[in-house]
């Protein structure tokens, strides 16, 4: 048997572990932040003719450009308050892929991206994979980034590309706006926010697109993985400047988003009030977790997403356990006396609390 570390792999990958959160079969899942409901059956039929349809000519390559797709998720963008037109959008298999072009086009080596952990840990595994430089600027109490302290970091690193999460995964800490104009105006290079959870935000909040007029540098990620109950198909994609997608051309794969993916994701994109009517419920869930972790003794940190990460776990280990055993999984996300759970169903949710009340503690 051959060890990975017989390989003739490049010298930066030796002794690196691939990123994973445990995927077990339980029957409450709130590790991923995921939507834990299902996709509303009306739409799960709509989504079947579109991929029946689209199998008919599976024997020809996909539209490479996507252009379908591409209007469905400006109109979706465009619901907000700011216009998009389909030559700003991009997408890939996952906003994963989609920030990993950032990096292949903007990143690579002798470059530097500039991020701020505890921040989405595939930020600096994909600058690893594309052999950028990760440089990890620091936060403000309780995980917030003022502008003061971003561009304080911008001006020390003079990065290729910043990073910024906006609410920050796994913190939930949300970010205003005049951080993301500071660290653009301060910085020369791309400014990515990855607006992963954007829809759990507050009502009417504004959010990042509102920024793109004007900026050719600012990119916002977004995902059908969260909100939209979509993670299983892969359909992550951003908004920018249209000479950004340009970038993004000279290094995507050709037709590196199947037929399939295309059609189920219009689909989906086609219905998308019914696919986004649990939101509001989401948020009451995550907004129930904030009370309850507090009054059961813990550090509950205020979250915007779908998620909430507590503080005041004496053994995050055996907290993560005894909820096992009861059949759920949360995540433990590396900080001490941490864990972080996502706001499922109220169901769930109750289930729960209820069995982190009864943990010895
Ligand atoms: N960004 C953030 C902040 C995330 O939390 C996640 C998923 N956990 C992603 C991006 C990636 O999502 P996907 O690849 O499913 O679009």
């Amino acid at each position: 048997m051959t060890s990975l570390a017989d390989l003739p792999i490049r010298d930066d990958l030796r002794g690196k572990t691939p990123y994973g959160a445990p995927q077990k079969a339980v029957r409450i899942a709130l590790n991923v932040n995921e939507n834990t409901h299902p996709v509303p059956d009306e739409v799960v039929v709509h989504v079947a003719a579109a991929i029946e349809r689209e199998l008919r000519t599976i024997n020809r390559y996909p539209d490479r450009e996507f252009t379908a797709l591409r209007e469905h998720l400006a109109g979706y963008l465009s619901r907000g308050a700011t216009p998009i037109a389909p030559e700003q959008i991009w997408a890939a298999n996952g906003s994963n892929e989609v920030i990993q072009h950032i990096l292949q086009a903007f990143g690579g080596p002798g470059r530097r991206v500039l991020g701020f952990p505890p921040t989405y840990s595939m930020h600096s595994i994909i600058a690893a994979g594309t052999g950028t430089e990760w440089v990890a600027g620091e936060r403000d109490d309780d995980f917030a980034l003022s502008p003061e302290t971003a561009v304080a970091a911008v001006r020390r690193a003079d990065p290729d590309v910043v990073f910024l999460c906006a609410p920050n995964n796994p913190t939930g800490t949300p970010l205003g706006l005049d951080t993301i104009t500071a660290v653009y105006e301060a910085s020369r290079g791309i400014v990515m926010v990855d607006e992963a959870y954007a829809e759990f935000m507050p009502e009417g909040q504004p959010d990042a697109l509102s920024l793109l007029p004007g900026r050719e540098r600012l990119v916002v990620s977004r995902t059908m993985s969260k909100a939209f109950a979509f993670a299983g198909a892969r359909l992550g994609y951003l908004a920018a400047d249209p000479a950004v997608i340009d970038a993004l051309r000279l290094v995507r794969l050709p037709y590196h988003l199947s037929g399939l993916t295309q059609a189920a994701a219009v689909a989906a994109l086609e219905h998308a009030p019914t696919m986004l009517r649990t939101v509001g419920e989401i948020r009451e869930q995550r907004d129930r977790l904030l009370v309850e972790l507090a009054r059961l003794g813990y550090a509950p940190h205020d979250s915007w997403a779908n998620f909430v990460l507590f503080g005041g776990v004496a053994d995050p280990q055996a907290a993560f356990e005894h909820l096992l055993a009861h059949d759920i999984l949360i995540r433990d996300v590396g900080l001490p006396n941490h864990l972080r759970v996502t706001a499922g169903t109220p169901a769930e949710t109750t289930e729960f609390l209820e069995v982190l009340a009864r943990m010895n503690r």
